[in-house]
């Protein structure tokens, strides 16, 4: 179970399962160069997790922001927005959220290193 793993996806064309990077389909012969490229242009830098953290706790959705994904960072940013407008006057809500997006930002940040 330790050898490479080489990552297989099917492929567009004919749904053959091909190796990530080729740059022709083995069975349909269908260019595929250009498909790769683009994913790889996506992913990004990698992400500090640790500052992934600490922005989402101090502004939960800043730290998901920062590792590029924008749609969990509005996600975090309305439940945040929400919970200080309807329990403005606990604390215990606005920590929760806090801390649920520190832990997701940090996880966001861990997925943009290397595997
Ligand atoms: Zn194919």
């Amino acid at each position: 179970m330790e050898e490479e793993k080489l990552e297989t996806v099917p492929c567009p064309y004919c749904r053959g399962v091909i190796l990530v990077g080729v740059k022709r389909c083995k069975y349909c012969h269908a260019e595929l160069a250009g498909m790769w490229s683009k994913e790889a242009a996506d992913k990004g830098p990698e992400k500090n997790p640790a500052l992934a953290t600490l922005l989402s706790i101090f502004f939960p959705g800043m730290g998901q922001y920062y590792c590029g994904r924008t749609d969990k960072a509005i996600v975090f940013v309305f439940v945040f927005v929400i919970f200080v407008g309807l329990f403005y006057w606990l604390t215990f809500p606005w920590i929760l959220v806090a801390v649920c997006a520190g832990v997701d930002a940090f996880l966001e940040a861990r997925k943009t290193r290397a595997q």
